[in-house]
């Protein structure tokens, strides 16, 4: 289960800027995927080799409770108190302000594991910033500069030591032969009906498999002589009447979904075309590398004009992810389920698929051979040998020289040679590259 660590503060303390230092991808290529739009309150942190967490932003905590200003500080409080850890940031170089004392009122009554994070300590004393602090009496306190990327590795590494356990997540992970999908998307795109429906149909032979922690729900099925385990983004079947505030932090379970998950299917509503927060979605589900499916759904009220209008969409919003599988459905009369269903076992398939050396090597070969790398000030890119590193995706380490100088553009030439060359659809393809042999 993802963690969820809660950043609380008052205005202009750098919460956002420590957001975006833990919370953007180091992969650039993803990061910087034109076409997907990021939520500026919710992300994973993904430290490399380490235990992923999910990143709540609460925004200013202090709010009114009336209107828009109310509804986020209630969001923000309901994040906080469900957060597995908060982080109390501060201002170093303004030292403890009234706002902060207030905030620090409100932390001691939620009584969750807090930390202080001292921020903007960037040339200045750093230890009398933190004195200045001291009253406040907490044990956990560091030092960090979010907009310089000081002391974030060594905030990152608390974090983690003060995360709970992360418990037996064998529950979910034992079956190797069950496809683990998660249906996810913005609230009525139709995950409910599509579950409900495949459910219904299958007699329930699911059944379902009590979560780890939390609520989390999974519910295995069978389909056509195959199993599934759906991993519930909680509540899927049974919809309560949870106010706007609880509604948004569902987001914490969809990015929750995602990590449990080996394919996201990320439905869409064919009526409204790609709106952002469908793009943020997808992003998701891009930074955790999962193999991927879009279910267009609803395709059943759509006129022929309309559907024309929606295919073009599709093709304009989502080229970022042109190599998964768009399936156009229908929830509601259980239209395309087959077709949605073979589009998640190729994608399962070429996510796992497992690749020896020399198909590597040879691969990378034909494609350097067939399409080298331009000049770059003088200086090209050569590519040696390469071999499998991992699988679910499919990540591939690259031996050469000069591999810097590598433009964003033939690394994605790279991934689409490798798609092609091996026929892999509906997953992302990842190169790591290394210099020398
Ligand atoms: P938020 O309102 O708490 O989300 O704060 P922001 O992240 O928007 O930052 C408020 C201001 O503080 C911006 O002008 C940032 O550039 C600046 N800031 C954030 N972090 C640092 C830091 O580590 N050092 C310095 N010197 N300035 C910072
Ligand atoms: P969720 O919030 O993503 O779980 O969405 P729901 O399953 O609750 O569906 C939202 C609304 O869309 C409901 O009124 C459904 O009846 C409707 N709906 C879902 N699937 C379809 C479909 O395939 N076609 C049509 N026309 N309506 C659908």
């Amino acid at each position: 289960m993802l963690p969820l660590v809660a950043l609380v503060g008052r205005p202009n303390v750098g919460k956002s800027t420590l957001f975006n230092a833990l919370t953007r991808s180091r992969d650039a290529l993803v990061h910087d995927q034109p076409g997907v739009t990021r939520d500026r309150h919710y992300g994973v942190c993904r430290p490399e080799g380490l235990r992923p967490f999910a990143i709540v932003d609460t925004g200013g905590i202090a709010g009114e409770d009336e209107g828009l200003v109310g509804a986020t500080a209630r969001q923000a409080r309901a994040a906080a108190e469900e957060a597995d850890l908060v982080l109390f940031i501060v201002d170093g170089r303004e030292g403890a302000s009234a706002l902060d004392d207030d905030i620090l009122k409100w932390l001691r009554k939620t009584a969750r594991p807090t930390m202080l994070v001292v921020n903007k300590t960037d040339g200045i004393d750093s230890q009398a910033a933190l004195n200045d602090f001291a009253r406040y009496g907490f044990s956990d306190v560091v030092a960090v500069s979010s907009a310089h990327r000081q002391g974030i590795d060594e905030l990152i590494e608390d974090v983690l030591a003060k995360l709970p356990e992360e418990g037996n997540t064998s529950e979910l992970d034992t079956d190797p032969d069950r496809v683990r999908i998660a249906f996810i998307g913005r609230p009525n795109v139709g995950k409910s009906t599509l579950v409900n429906r495949l459910l219904g149909e299958e007699r329930m032979i699911a059944s379902e498999v009590p979560g780890t922690t939390r609520d989390s729900v999974a519910i295995d099925m069978e389909r056509d002589g195959k199993r599934y385990r759906l991993i519930d983004t909680a509540g899927l079947r049974r919809k309560s009447k949870v106010d706007e505030a609880v509604e948004k932090f569902s987001i914490i379970k969809t990015l929750q979904a995602i990590e449990q998950c080996q394919v996201a299917v990320v439905m869409l509503d064919a009526g409204e075309g790609v709106t952002d927060q469908d793009a943020s979605v997808l992003g998701y589900a891009l930074d955790a590398g999962r193999a991927l499916v879009v279910a267009v759904n609803k395709w059943d009220g759509q006129t022929d004009y309309q559907r024309q209008q929606a295919e073009g969409l599709l093709v304009r919003k989502l080229g970022f992810v042109d190599w998964a599988e768009a399936v156009r459905i229908s929830a509601k009369h259980g239209s395309g389920l087959a077709e949605l269903f073979k589009a998640i076992h190729r994608a399962h398939s070429s996510a796992t698929r497992e690749f020896g050396t020399s198909e590597v090597t040879k691969a990378i070969e034909i494609a350097y051979e067939t399409n080298p790398p331009p000049v770059v000030r003088g200086h090209v890119a050569k590519l040696r040998y390469a071999h499998p590193a991992a699988s679910n995706p499919p990540t591939f380490v690259v031996h050469g020289n000069r591999l810097r100088t590598l433009s964003d553009s033939y690394k994605r030439y790279l991934e689409n040679f490798f798609r092609k060359r091996f026929k892999l659809v509906g997953t992302p393809v990842k190169f790591i590259f290394r210099e020398g042999s």
